[in-house]
């Protein structure tokens, strides 16, 4: 840990406070992020929560901490409503594209990993999806039963709220308020907030069931994350995120299951990204929707989303605009541009680095900290010297700002088909991509397909 810099300082959900982070081990921070229902691809909005993330680790990674990063993999038992009603996502996926539910996952699972490669977003250390967890999701049901806090019904298990008393404090949920105002038809459940934590197959559509103590069905969706970081993180880790839809139903639900089996809740932290927004809409997968391959195939680098991502607060709305993706991509062009024409070998500026590091450890205020980018840009000190600080800030920002050096040797016809190769890619053009490889080779160059694009090097 680098004690020149000032102490972490993250907002917590749970105590609606900024306080200091100080991790549980010394040997790493422990991490959880709610991962993706992979029935569709993830949206623009989807990928600011994953943006959100990996900022957050790369600022604990730059002041010295080891991330203990585990994010899971929703391929089941996610209903079309977050509660319990409606249909499990994955298999209305697979319905709607007359697929199995199992290629479905794979293939979606494969198209997020690919946006998180284009946005520079380092993987998770653990990977763990819902379907190869039935076990430890079992076995959590099965603890809460002896304690006492579900019921049986004839479509699942339930865990009984009100056996909590402090259910829903993560949201500040007005339970009897709710209860009272209730439009909706809770069924067999007993309280309106009451949840699945198993669900029984039924008249045996589906394709994904296992066998459990209670019968043939499938987990509730928010099992699958207190029985999967329990099992990587243990019952107490440092910090748990995930998008502020969150917050009043999977969160509480999971804080319900670790208070029902360990008498605690499981995270120190509780963090939440804020929604993206097209106008008055929140993007979603249902409804408005906008996908980073669609900006790619105009002709966008994905690092621009990024860039304007980095722009905002992370506990504020960003609207997305065309507009405002221009100018984040007219300034990261700009940037890179202005660090490809500055020496290497400068020295950092130590105030500046103090600056940024005040920005970012002060609750990650990246606003702030792109201003002090500019202010660096701008300030008199030397070229290299601002190269080298600059630079330094990019091991957070991931806006792969001395790439242009690479490409600025090149000649501009070659970066211009290695461009249209791109697109040509993108649109799955294959023949086209085939023969601008061979016009660029032609000229001298080999391109590879890179995560922030492609790569030219002298044949
Ligand atoms: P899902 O794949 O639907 O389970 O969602 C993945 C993540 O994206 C979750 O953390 C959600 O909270 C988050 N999310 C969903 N919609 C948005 C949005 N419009 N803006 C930001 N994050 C979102
Ligand atoms: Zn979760």
């Amino acid at each position: 840990m680098n004690t020149e810099y000032p102490d972490v300082h993250l907002y917590d959900t749970y105590r609606r406070e900024i306080h200091k982070f100080i991790p549980l081990s010394k040997e790493s921070v422990s991490l959880y992020a709610c991962g993706p229902t992979v029935y569709d691809y993830a949206h623009l909005g989807n990928l600011r929560s994953y943006l959100f993330v990996d900022v957050l680790r790369r600022v604990l990674e730059l002041n010295g901490y080891q991330l203990n990063h585990v994010m899971n993999i929703t391929d089941v038992g996610h209903l079309t409503s977050d509660a319990d009603s409606g249909e499990d996502k994955m298999e209305k996926g697979a319905r709607k594209q007359g697929k199995s539910a199992w290629d479905i996952a794979k293939f979606f699972e494969k198209a997020f990993f690919d946006d998180l490669d284009h946005l520079a977003i380092k993987r998770a250390t653990t990977v763990c999806r819902a379907t190869e967890h039935i076990a430890e999701q079992i076995e959590y049901v099965e603890i809460l039963q002896q304690r006492g806090y579900t019921y049986r019904t004839s479509d699942g298990i339930y865990f009984d709220t009100a056996k909590l008393p402090s259910y829903g404090k993560l949201a500040k949920l007005d339970i009897e308020g709710l209860q009272a105002g209730a439009r909706v038809d809770i069924g067999e459940k007993k309280r309106l907030t009451d949840f699945a934590l198993w669900k029984f197959s039924g008249d045996g559509q589906r394709q994904m069931q296992w066998l459990s103590p209670w019968g043939e069905g499938f987990p509730g969706w928010h099992i699958e994350c207190s029985a999967m970081s329990e099992k990587y993180l243990g019952n107490k880790f440092d910090i748990h995120v995930g998008g502020e839809d969150h917050i009043p139903v999977h969160h509480s639900n999971e804080i319900a299951q670790c208070e029902g089996r360990h008498d605690h809740q499981p995270a120190n932290f509780w963090m939440h990204g804020y929604f993206l927004q097209l106008g008055k809409e929140k993007l979603s997968k249902s409804g408005k929707s906008l996908l980073l391959s669609q900006l790619i195939k105009r002709g966008y680098d994905p690092l621009a989303f990024r860039y304007l991502v980095l722009t905002s607060h992370y506990r504020s709305h960003l609207q997305f605009s065309i507009k405002a993706l221009d100018s984040a991509a007219t300034a990261l062009k700009r940037l890179t541009k202005m660090l490809s024409q500055w020496p290497d070998g400068g020295e950092l500026s130590a105030d500046y680095v103090l600056k940024f590091m005040q920005c970012i450890n002060s609750d990650l205020k990246m606003p702030q900290a792109m201003a002090v980018l500019w202010a660096v840009a701008k300030s008199d000190l030397q070229d290299e010297d601002k190269k080298a600080t600059i630079l330094h800030f990019d091991q957070v920002l991931a806006l792969s700002l001395d790439r242009q050096q690479v490409l600025e040797a090149v000649p501009q016809q070659v970066i211009e088909l290695a461009e249209q190769r791109q697109h040509a890619r993108a649109a799955k053009h294959w023949q086209q991509s085939d023969e601008l490889r061979g016009k660029i080779l032609g000229l001298g160059y080999v391109v590879e397909d890179s995560p922030q694009g492609f790569t030219l090097t002298k044949r």
